[in-house]
């Protein structure tokens, strides 16, 4: 976890964290720790790939990914705990809540989409319009 260091992606692992925790709590309740083994290996794997992001800081949230990091069967557990817990962690955890949809504002390029657009010499507007909140 010494890796985790910068604020983005520390965030990004607590909410996994949590999204983690209100999941296993509902579905692996007569587990006799929380999260269970399967949980806590679920997060070791996030959070080994979270360090691997070539995208560091500027990561977009993994459902807008380009690149598919995740093998299958940890990717098709994230998108089952996701759907479970990401509605229920608003009511829980707003902040953490909200800034993940900030976060999905962030848009990065597929290396081979930015070298196309850069080609066409289009500018992307949307890229400076800042959120004002
Ligand atoms: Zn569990």
């Amino acid at each position: 976890m010494a890796s985790l260091t910068t604020r983005r992606l520390a965030r990004e692992y607590k909410t996994m964290a949590v999204m983690v925790d209100i999941y296993c709590a509902d579905h692996h309740g007569d587990a006799d720790e929380r999260p269970c083994p399967d949980c806590q290996a679920f997060l070791a794997y996030a959070a080994q790939r979270l360090e691997k992001c070539p995208y560091g800081t500027e990561k977009p949230t993994c459902a807008n990914c380009p690149i598919h990091c995740y093998k299958r069967t940890p990717r098709a557990q994230a998108k089952q705990i996701m759907r479970y817990a990401g509605p229920r962690m608003t009511l829980r955890h707003p902040w953490l809540a909200l800034m993940h949809i900030l976060d999905k504002f962030r848009k990065v390029e597929h290396p081979a989409e930015l070298r196309r657009r850069t080609r066409k010499g289009r500018s992307d507007r949307q890229a400076d319009d800042s959120i004002s909140l």
